[in-house]
C-alpha cells in the first residue's frame, strides 16, 4: 500500500472510533438524564405526599381546634391576636373574626391588669409555659374574669415565633371564690371585734379596781396632808397600798401582754424556701384580685434556718399583704412583689420583700415599726411592730428602705440551725 492509502486507512480508523465514542457517551448520557428524570419524578411523588399529610395534619388541627369548646387563640409578641376559633370569638363577644383577628388582645384586657398580662406575655415569648388570670371587658362591654393556660409556640430552628394559648371564663368561680373570701374576712373580723370587745371589757373591770384603790389612797394621803395633822410615818402605809395596786395594775397587763403572744416560738431546723412558697400560695389569691403579681428569686442550697415556720410565714404574709395595701392604695400601674431568699453575708439567711409601689416617705421610715404607727385609714399600725418581735425573738433583725424611684424593700435575716448563740436550748421570747 502507498501511503497515500495508509492515510486514508488510519484516517477511517479514527473517525470509527470517535463515532463509537461518541454514540457511547450518547447513549449513557441519555441513561443517565433518564435516571436523574426518574429520580425527579420520585421526588416529586414524594414531596407530593408530604404535602398531602401536611395538609391533612392541618386540616385535622383546624378541625379540632374549631370545635374546641374552650377559646384557642395564637397571639403575636406584641399581642397581637393572629388566630383565634368560634369559642374565642363568643368569648370575646365578637361577631365575627375581622372583629378581633389583627387586632391587640388588649382591646379586650382591663387596664388594670394589661401590665401583667404584658409580663406573663413576655415569659411565654422567653420560653415559659405560664397560667394566669385576668379581668376582661369584651368588645361589647361585658365584664369577666378569663383564666388562660399559654404555651410558647417554636418554629424549626427553635425560636418563639407565637403564644399559643388556652382561654376561658372562670367569673363564676371567681364571683363564688370572692364571696367566699369575704365571707371569710367578715367573720375573721366579727370574730376580732368580739375578741378585742371582750379584751377590752375584761381589761376595764380588772384595771378599774386597783385603779380606784389608788385613787382613794392617795386621796386620802393628800386628806390628811391638807390637815396638817399627820406624821409622815403614817403616810407610808397608805403610800405602800398605792404602790401594791399599781403593781396589781401592771400584772394584768402582763396578762394582757402574754394573751397576745399567744406562744412561745417553737425554734427548729426549717427550709426558709418551703417557708416563702407556702405563704405565696396562701396569699395568691388575694394578691391576684388585685392585679398584683408574685415572683419568687429563690436562692438554692440555702443552710436550715433556726424558726418556727407559722410565725415567720406570718411575718412575710403581713410583709405581702403590706405591699399589696400600698400598690392598691396608690393605684399603681405595676403591681409587682418580689420576694428573694439568699445568704446574708454571714452564716445565716436574708429574705427580701421588695414591692413596685409608692415606697415610704424618707420621713416617716424610723417609725414605720413602731406599735399603732399606721398612715392607713382603716389601719391598725400592728403588723410591722409584731413582725419585728417575731424575726427579734428568732435572733434576727428587719429594716424596711424605700427606692428613690418608689417601692418599698423589707429586709430580714434568720440565723441558720446549728448557729445560734447558747445551742439550740435558746428559747427566745416574745414582747419582752
Ligand atoms: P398597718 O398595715 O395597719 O398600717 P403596719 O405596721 O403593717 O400597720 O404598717 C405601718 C405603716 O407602714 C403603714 O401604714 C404604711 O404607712 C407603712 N408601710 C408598710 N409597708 C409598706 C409598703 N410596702 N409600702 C409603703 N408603705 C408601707
Amino acid at each position: 500500500m502507498g501511503t497515500g492509502s495508509e492515510a486514508l486507512w488510519l484516517g477511517l480508523v479514527a473517525a470509527g472510533g470517535t463515532l463509537a465514542a461518541a454514540l457511547i457517551f450518547s447513549a449513557v448520557s441519555a441513561l443517565r438524564l433518564r435516571e436523574a428524570e426518574q429520580r425527579l419524578r420520585d421526588k416529586e411523588i414524594d414531596h407530593q405526599a408530604v404535602m398531602d399529610r401536611l395538609q391533612e395534619n392541618e386540616y385535622r388541627l383546624r378541625a379540632i381546634i374549631e370545635s374546641e369548646p374552650e377559646c384557642v387563640k395564637l397571639q403575636a409578641a406584641d399581642g397581637t391576636v393572629l388566630e383565634i376559633n368560634p369559642a374565642g370569638l363568643k368569648l370575646v363577644d365578637a361577631d365575627s373574626p375581622e372583629d378581633i383577628v389583627g387586632k391587640r388582645i388588649y382591646a379586650v384586657v382591663a387596664p388594670e391588669h394589661a401590665e401583667l398580662y404584658r409580663e406573663n406575655m413576655r415569659r411565654v415569648f422567653a420560653g415559659e409555659a405560664v397560667v394566669y388570670e385576668f379581668r376582661s371587658i369584651t368588645l361589647k362591654g361585658r365584664t369577666c374574669w378569663m383564666e388562660t393556660h399559654a404555651v410558647p409556640l417554636r418554629d424549626a430552628r427553635g425560636a418563639v415565633y407565637a403564644l399559643l394559648g388556652i382561654t376561658r371564663d372562670v367569673t363564676e368561680h371567681k364571683l363564688a371564690e370572692e364571696q367566699a373570701r369575704r365571707h371569710q374576712t367578715e367573720l375573721a373580723r366579727v370574730a376580732r371585734l368580739s375578741t378585742m370587745g371582750e379584751m377590752a371589757t375584761g381589761l376595764a373591770h380588772e384595771l378599774n379596781q386597783p385603779l380606784a384603790a389608788i385613787a382613794n389612797f392617795a386621796r386620802g394621803c393628800i386628806r390628811r396632808l391638807r390637815g396638817g395633822d399627820v406624821a409622815p410615818s403614817e403616810l407610808i402605809g397608805p403610800l405602800e397600798e398605792v404602790c401594791r395596786q399599781a403593781e396589781r395594775a401592771s400584772e394584768v397587763m402582763r396578762h394582757v401582754r402574754d394573751f397576745v403572744r399567744k406562744r412561745e416560738p417553737q425554734l427548729a431546723g426549717a427550709d426558709i424556701n418551703q417557708i416563702v412558697r407556702s405563704v405565696a400560695k396562701l396569699t395568691e389569691l388575694e394578691t391576684r384580685q388585685h392585679g398584683a403579681a408574685v415572683r419568687l428569686e429563690l436562692a438554692p442550697q440555702l443552710p436550715r434556718v433556726l424558726a418556727d415556720p407559722i410565725m415567720v410565714e406570718q411575718v412575710i404574709g403581713n410583709l405581702v399583704r403590706n405591699s399589696v395595701e400600698a400598690m392598691t392604695e396608690a393605684r399603681s400601674p405595676r403591681r409587682e412583689i418580689t420576694i428573694r431568699t439568699g445568704p446574708n453575708g454571714g452564716a445565716g439567711v436574708e429574705v427580701e420583700i421588695a414591692d413596685s409601689g409608692p415606697g415610704i416617705d424618707g420621713a416617716l421610715i424610723d417609725q414605720v415599726f413602731d406599735q399603732f404607727f399606721t398612715t392607713k385609714r382603716e389601719g391598725v399600725g400592728m403588723g410591722l411592730s409584731i413582725s419585728r418581735s417575731i424575726v427579734e425573738s428568732h435572733g434576727g433583725t428587719i429594716r424596711a428602705e424605700s427606692g428613690a424611684a418608689g417601692g418599698a424593700t423589707f429586709r430580714f435575716s434568720l440565723q441558720a440551725a446549728g448557729q445560734e448563740a447558747g445551742g439550740g436550748e435558746r428559747r427566745h421570747g416574745l414582747h419582752r
